[in-house]
């Protein structure tokens, strides 16, 4: 009898408008056809039940921006997903969405379809660092969004935050958070802007035209802690804070090497220690499903290394920090090191990066993994 899958990943690729800097797998609907991509979606999930057990504890809608599908479509995946799969163990059933996409008719039907977590991309709080972003929404657009999730009775909504943005001064993030925070959402994401490989921000930043600034990714990092964790917020992933009982089950488990399966175009998929990775073109996926294929087009099995590197740079992003087990006995000395420089706290057999040490997590990382 397989192992069976409890987390689901879905991937809705469609925009309605593309961010220069986002590198995930994702277009303007233009002319797919909805109908099909939908039926694609539930029909890949029934090609794999043929060899998994799948009972979800967790579903997972990201993109693109699941909440670009029409409410009919939005009905039809969610109705299809009940019918096909045992959610008698559900905990968890959370969309990505984007301000502008969400009304109170749409807001209302993923609340009585079981919603449990909505993800709203607000990024930032002003318009010059919106813009700069190459966001469509306005700053009052976004607190609409979020009051329409709020008044649907959505019962843990989170709002990503991007900061470390070129011209974005520590004034204007201090006053994101705090405003943020004035709107009480039950968890904050928070991600240090990078720039990705094939993004315009990457182009725009080797022509010398977006800056990177180590200083500023520190100060604002810090500063996030602090607001945030002030406001009640536990840190429980360098990137992640929640109130009591809003942390995200799903991301939990995908960071303790949960098996999950991804479905849609460019999703990837883990099981055990085999990974795969769905064909990131929509047509080409939907033509492949409706020819009885999986539309798979890479797959590896991974390494002990490559897990263990997986492992730890995971692990140690978490509160709960790593087991020492994870760290090779040739490396005490550099652990010792580590907790005498107060980068880390070593203790009850787990690892856990110290408040400065956050600040250097992945150096810190790669310090604890062998040759
Ligand atoms: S809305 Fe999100 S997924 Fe879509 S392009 Fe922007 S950052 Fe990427």
């Amino acid at each position: 009898m397989p192992e069976s899958v409890e987390h689901l990943y879905i991937h809705i690729p469609f925009c309605h408008r593309v961010c220069p800097y986002c590198s995930f797998y994702k277009h303007t609907p233009g002319n797919t056809d909805l109908v099909s991509f939908v039926q694609a979606l539930l029909h890949e999930l029934t090609l794999h039940q043929r060899h998994l057990s799948i009972k979800p504890k967790t579903i997972f809608f990201g993109g693109g921006t699941p909440t670009a599908l029409s409410e009919t479509h939005l009905n039809t995946l969610l109705s299809g997903l009940r019918e096909l799969t045992d959610l008698s163990q559900l905990q968890e059933l959370c969309l990505e969405a984007n301000p502008k996409t969400v009304n109170a008719s749409k807001a209302r039907l993923l609340h009585d379809h079981g919603v449990t977590r909505v993800s709203l991309g607000v990024q930032a709080w002003d318009e010059p660092t919106l813009k700069l972003l190459g966001r469509d929404h306005a700053p009052d657009e976004a607190e609409e969004t979020y009051d329409v999730l709020r008044d649907a009775g959505i019962p843990s909504v989170n709002l990503d935050l991007m900061f470390s943005i070129p011209k974005q001064n520590l004034a204007v993030w201090k006053e994101g958070l705090e405003k943020t925070i004035a709107l009480q959402p039950d968890h904050v994401s928070c991600y240090n802007l990078t720039y990705e490989e094939d993004t315009e921000f990457l182009a725009q930043h080797r022509q010398g035209k977006l800056d990177a600034d180590g200083d500023r990714d520190a100060d604002h990092f810090y500063t996030a802690i602090d607001l945030l964790t002030a406001a009640g917020y536990e840190h429980y992933e360098i990137s992640n804070y929640a109130k009591p009982a809003h942390r995200s089950i799903h991301n939990q488990a995908y960071w303790r090497g949960a098996n999950y399966l991804g479905l849609g175009p460019s999703a990837y998929s883990t099981y055990q220690k085999s990974r795969w990775k769905n064909i990131a073109d929509t047509t080409d996926y939907i033509r492949l499903i409706s020819e009885q294929r999986v539309p798979i087009v890479e797959t590896e099995d991974l390494t002990e290394k490559q897990w263990l590197m997986e492992r730890v740079a995971l692990e140690l992003r978490t509160a709960e920090g790593m087991s020492e087990k994870r760290v090779d006995a040739s490396l005490s000395d550099t652990l010792k090191t580590l907790v005498e420089e107060k980068l880390i706290d070593h203790r009850d057999g787990q690892i856990r990066l110290t408040r400065t040490g956050k600040g250097l997590t992945d150096r810190i990382a790669e310090m604890l993994l062998p040759d």
